[in-house]
C-alpha cells in the first residue's frame, strides 16, 4: 500500500461554481461575485471586520507587514522554527529586521519570555505563528504587546478554524493571515486571506490599495470616487475570481472537512498514546486554551537517530513521513543576517526529533490503520532495542 502525505479534499462544487462563471460571462478577474460571497462568509462566521481575499498566505503575510508603516531599522520578532513567508514578508520591506525568538517545548510556538528578551527600542511588532493549528499562548503575547505599544501579525496558515480561549485564531492580534494552499485544510490551489481586526477604516482602505497595486480602484468599484489613480506603493494580490469560487465550494463544507481530518488525529492520538505513557515518543501537546484544527500530527522523539530510524522504515513501507521545518536562523539566509547555530537550541533541537504522519480529509480507514499498524510495530521495536 502507498498512503501519501496530503491529498487535496474535493466537495464537487468547485466544479460547478467555475461552471456558472464561465458559462454566465462572470467576471475571472479579482474581486468578483465569488470573491465577495467568500468575503461575506468568513467575515460572518469568524466576525472579523475585513477579510480581504489575497493570492497566497504569504502575500497576506507581506500586507500585513506594510499596514505596520513602519521605518527602515525597525525590528519584528518571529519565530525561526516556521516557514520562509512569515520572515520573507519582513525583510521584502526595504530596512527591516527580523529578531528570532525561541519556541516552547510543549507546543512548539514562539515562547513569551524569549519575546520579552529580544524586545529592544527599535522592536515594532511581533509575528506569532500557531504551529500546527494550535493556539499561541495569547493572553501573554498580547500583554506584551500593549505593555510596549507593539503590533500583532497571527500568521494562521495552519489555523483555520483553530481558537483560544473560544477566539478564532487570526482575529486576536492586529492582523491574521490565511492560507488556502493544497497543504492546508481548506484549499483553492494557491490563495490566502488577510483578516483585518480593526474598526479603523483608514487601515482597511490602506489594504485595499496595497491589494489593488497601489491604486484606489477598489474605491472606484464601489462608486465612492469617480476615478481611480496611483496613491500609494503596492502589488496585485487579489485571486481570480474563479479561485474564489473553487473556495466557495470548500468553505460550505468545513464541517465535513473538519470532521474526517479529526477522524484521523483522533484515532492516531488514541492508538499512540500508550507509547507516549512510555517515554517512547511524545505526542503534540494541546494546551487546556486552545482549540486546534487537526491540521497536522507530529510525534517527538527523543533522538535524531530514532526520528531517522522511523522515518526510513515508514517510507520502506510506502508511507510518507516527513520531518518539518529547518530552522530559518540556521538555514543560508538566516546565517547571512548575522545568525549561527546554537543560537536558539530548542528550536534546533525540536527539528531533529520531529515527524509528521498523513493527514488529510478522505484519508481511508484501511490506510490510515496501515499506518498505525505499521508505526507501532516499528516502535515497539525501538522501545525494545538500540537503533
Ligand atoms: C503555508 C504557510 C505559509 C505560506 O502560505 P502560502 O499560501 O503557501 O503562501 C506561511 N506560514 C505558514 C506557517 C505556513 O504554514
Amino acid at each position: 500500500m502507498r498512503v501519501k502525505f496530503f491529498k487535496p479534499y474535493i466537495t464537487g462544487n468547485e466544479i460547478k461554481y467555475i461552471k456558472k462563471i464561465i458559462d454566465n460571462n462572470s467576471v475571472i478577474s479579482g474581486d468578483g461575485e465569488y470573491t465577495k460571497k467568500v468575503h461575506k462568509f468568513l467575515q460572518k462566521r469568524y466576525k472579523v471586520s475585513k477579510v480581504l481575499l489575497t493570492t497566497s498566505g504569504t502575500t497576506a503575510l507581506e500586507m500585513a507587514i506594510r499596514l505596520l508603516n513602519l521605518k527602515p531599522d525597525d525590528e519584528i520578532i518571529a519565530p525561526s522554527f516556521t516557514f520562509s513567508s512569515t520572515v520573507n514578508a519582513i525583510l521584502m520591506v526595504h530596512g527591516l529586521r527580523v529578531k528570532f525568538a525561541e519556541i516552547q517545548g510543549g507546543t512548539l510556538n514562539i515562547d513569551p519570555e524569549d519575546i520579552k528578551r529580544k524586545i529592544t527600542n527599535k522592536t515594532k511588532a511581533i509575528i506569532v505563528v500557531h504551529y500546527a493549528g494550535v493556539a499561541c499562548d495569547m493572553d501573554k503575547i498580547m500583554n506584551i504587546a500593549k505593555a510596549r505599544g507593539l503590533k500583532i501579525i497571527e500568521d494562521a496558515a495552519q489555523a483555520f478554524e483553530s481558537q483560544y480561549k473560544g477566539k478564532y485564531l487570526g482575529t486576536i492580534g492586529n492582523y491574521g493571515c490565511f492560507s488556502f494552499h493544497e497543504t492546508k485544510n481548506i484549499v483553492c490551489g494557491e490563495g490566502g486571506a488577510i483578516f483585518i481586526n480593526s474598526n479603523n477604516k483608514k487601515d482597511f482602505e490602506k489594504a485595499e490599495i496595497i491589494r489593488e497595486k497601489g491604486t484606489n480602484r477598489s474605491k472606484f468599484f464601489r462608486r465612492e470616487i469617480n476615478k481611480y489613480e496611483w496613491v500609494d506603493i503596492g502589488s496585485s494580490c487579489l485571486p481570480s475570481d474563479i479561485l474564489a469560487a473553487f473556495l466557495l465550494a470548500q468553505l460550505e463544507s468545513i464541517d465535513k472537512i473538519q470532521k474526517l481530518r479529526f477522524q484521523v488525529y483522533n484515532y492516531y492520538r488514541n492508538k499512540l498514546l500508550s507509547f507516549q505513557r512510555k517515554g517512547v515518543v511524545k505526542l503534540p501537546l494541546i494546551p487546556s486554551y486552545a482549540k486546534h484544527n487537526a491540521h497536522m500530527f507530529y510525534i517527538l522523539f527523543d533522538s535524531e537517530t530514532k526520528r531517522d530510524y522511523i522515518m526510513g522504515q515508514m517510507r520502506k513501507v510506502g508511507i510518507d513521513a516527513f520531518f518539518h521545518y529547518i530552522p530559518l536562523h540556521s538555514s543560508p539566509q538566516g546565517r547571512s543576517l548575522g545568525y549561527k547555530k546554537n543560537d536558539l537550541p530548542l528550536t534546533e533541537n525540536v527539528s531533529k526529533r520531529l515527524l509528521r504522519l498523513p493527514i488529510y480529509a478522505g484519508l481511508k480507514k484501511k490506510e490510515y490503520e496501515y499506518v498505525i499498524s505499521n508505526l507501532t510495530k516499528f516502535l515497539t521495536y525501538l522501545d525494545k532495542n538500540n537503533v
